[in-house]
């Protein structure tokens, strides 16, 4: 044990000093010990304090879109291939929608996310929600994100006009699993889409699922993606099984092995807000504060795409119990 403290307190002094650790240390720090897990997630809360402060990153979204899409990512209920019972609905009216990030922005949130279940937006679609964002930016005053599937150059150049900060698309798993949980697109593509985002000028917000059967060494696979592309944000969701999707049966990740991987992403992000997404609640509900004092420092609240979440206050409440600040 105590070599495995000496070699995590190396590659924390490396981090703080500004290098990269490799692969092959990702690798050493993935697989300690379960009696060194708490000397992991302390050097990563230690690195996330140094270089973030006490502040966590408080998120609220809205479904925008919901359900029937055209993809069949094998985790999600929005999907139209599989038989999930959700309520779905077009593109909601932008009333709604800007009424919505008010209660946020009066709630105290940050940031209001836009999604929509959909492979990429039509341009009528995407004028559309042009239109709400340079509403909510008029009447409302929050920062915006969006997460809207696949688009192009000149759609992202045009976000980014109308100062939508962030832009959201997961890569969702490794390279070597993605073929396991999609058929209808590629990793690559989604890869893409992210280049193209952060060509534009918007910041990235990069992330994916973790507890969809996928091996540890999976896991580390997509951190060390997510570290190239350098995200300003990572969501790091877990697995909620659905009802009617083929991981409906998936048995659940352990909250070890969630710990572990938050703690090793800080590592290899070290300035990248991390953030607590789906899934939080259902594993965590008891232990959020490991999490946020264990590498995270980001958290959605209100409720997820088809799962509901945490009220604001009970969350605000949380944070600042475990002294840390929203
Ligand atoms: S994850 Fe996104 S792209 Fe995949 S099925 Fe769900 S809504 Fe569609």
């Amino acid at each position: 044990m105590g070599a495995e403290y000496e070699f995590i307190k190396l590659c924390k002094e490396k981090v703080l000093s500004g290098q990269d650790i490799t692969e092959h240390e990702a690798q050493r720090l993935v697989n300690v010990s379960d009696e060194s897990l708490q000397f992991l997630s302390d050097a990563a809360n230690e690195i996330t304090r140094k270089i973030s402060g006490h502040i966590v990153d408080v998120e609220s979204l809205i479904n925008a879109k919901k359900g029937k899409c055209q993809e069949d990512c094998s985790f999600c209920s929005q999907s139209a291939f599989y038989k999930s019972g959700i309520d779905t609905y077009k593109l909601l009216p932008s009333d709604t929608i800007v009424q919505n990030a008010l209660v946020s922005k009066l709630d105290g949130v940050k940031s209001f996310c836009l999604v929509c279940a959909w492979r990429g937006p039509t341009q009528s679609d995407f004028d559309r929600i042009c239109n709400i964002i340079k509403e909510i930016n008029d009447k409302v005053g929050i920062e915006i994100n969006c997460s809207l599937g696949f688009i192009d150059e000149s759609m992202a150049l045009r976000l980014k006009e109308l100062k939508v900060k962030r832009y959201n698309h997961n890569l969702e798993a490794s390279r070597s699993f993605f073929s396991k949980i999609c058929s209808t697109h590629t990793y690559d593509e989604r890869m893409n889409t992210n280049l193209i985002i952060k060509k534009s000028g918007l910041e990235l917000c990069c992330g994916g699922i973790i507890g969809m059967g996928e091996t540890r060494m999976q896991r580390l696979e997509l951190g060390l993606d997510l570290a190239k592309l350098d995200p300003e944000e990572c969501p790091i969701n877990i697995l909620v099984p659905q009802k009617g999707t083929p991981l409906e049966m998936q048995p659940k990740i352990s909250l070890p092995e969630i710990l572990r991987t938050i703690a090793v992403f800080r590592f290899l992000m070290p300035k990248t807000i991390l953030k607590i997404a789906g899934g939080r609640e259902v594993y965590l509900s008891n232990e959020e504060e490991k999490a946020l004092l264990g590498g995270a420092n980001g958290i959605i609240t209100g409720g997820y795409l088809t799962i509901g979440g945490n009220s604001p206050a009970k969350d605000f409440e949380m944070i600042s119990k475990i002294g840390l600040e929203a």
